[in-house]
């Protein structure tokens, strides 16, 4: 509601529309309002453009939208949460998730068109853990994967006999999952229900409010209900930031994904999803460690090392993969 009122404000400046950009004010993962700007340059920036023309079907369309918007970075002295001070409004975010990026270079595997098998074999392995977890019958299971992108992770589900459901901000996706065959919902059809199992994957870097999100999702979570948040990593991104390579590969120490311009404008650590969830109702659920290993993918050394080690530097090192609960 508050992201509307400023768009109005602004579409209202000389009758037209001024900016697509609105300004967020406090913290978007615990709501402090002490936070210090780590990074700030223009969106029509060389580097920063770069960036938007590689992503972007159509750049020269947002220019004009992003006027003299800044690329601004803050950090919250609380959570310590990075996150971009401005962002696209709920009407304009619409735009980019439904016209604006090029399909072909989607980010999160679950929006890819074509999934490589051993993600499959992956998603696999989780459904499975969730299946160990909740110690019930897979088809007593009630999920709902919360940005369901292409349907991958709602058709394993599916496959495996849970009672999967999944749903989108982007209502073309919704749609053509149903054509599917899965059981996908709209956003504002979720209050009516209540779900065992809620999975988030790649889904609240991309979110302007993911404070209420997170609660709302809590109150439609059933009793001993669990939500999965898995997010890009944002440990060592203030090194990195003035490079403004977000290009680098992912082995690269300039990798910078975890905070491209207006996409992923939520960078998190262990710290700030904690201290999100705990305002939330929500509290850090451990998974016994023999649950990781339902489905261990055997078709090479390679992913039998990878599948080993995952669970094992999740719980030893620490990672944006978390299980939550009511607490
Ligand atoms: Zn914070």
């Amino acid at each position: 509601m508050h992201a509307m009122t400023e768009t109005a404000e602004n579409a209202s400046k000389n009758g037209k529309i001024m900016s697509a950009l609105i300004e967020r004010k406090v913290c978007p993962a615990c709501e402090s309002g002490k936070f210090s700007t780590l990074f700030k340059e223009k969106f029509s920036d060389k580097k920063v453009w770069k960036f938007i023309e590689r992503k972007f079907k159509n750049p020269e369309n947002v220019r004009d939208l992003l006027a003299d918007g800044n690329y601004e970075l803050c950090k919250c002295r609380s959570c310590t949460l990075i996150f971009q001070r401005n962002i696209l409004s709920d009407e304009y975010t619409s735009q980019l998730y439904d016209n604006w990026l090029i399909d072909e270079d989607a980010e999160s595997e679950l929006s890819k068109e074509k999934l490589a098998p051993r993600q499959l074999a992956y998603f696999a392995n989780e459904v499975l853990t969730i299946g160990r977890l909740m110690k019930r019958p897979h088809h007593e299971i009630k999920v709902l994967d919360y940005g369901l992108g292409r349907g991958w992770w709602c058709q394993i589900a599916q496959a495996f006999g849970f009672d999967a459901y999944g749903t989108d901000l982007a209502t073309r996706l919704v749609a053509q999952a149903r054509d599917k065959g899965i059981k996908a919902i709209g956003v504002t059809e979720l209050n009516t229900q209540r779900f065992d199992f809620i999975n988030t994957e790649q889904v609240f870097e991309h979110l302007a409010r993911p404070l209420d999100v997170l609660r709302q999702l809590r109150e439609i979570l059933g009793k001993t209900g669990v939500i999965k948040i898995s997010v890009p990593e944002g440990r060592g991104l203030e090194k990195r930031i003035p490079l403004m390579d977000w290009s680098a590969p992912r082995w690269d120490k300039r990798y910078l994904v975890a905070a491209t311009p207006l996409i992923h404008i939520n960078t998190f650590t262990q710290r700030s999803i904690a201290a999100m969830a705990k305002r939330a109702g929500l509290n850090a659920l451990t998974v016994p460690i023999r649950h990781h290993y339902s489905l261990c993918d055997t078709s090479s050394l390679h992913t039998i090392g990878k599948s080993l080690v995952r669970p094992l530097y999740r719980r030893l090192i620490g990672s944006n993969y978390v299980f939550l609960q009511a607490s």
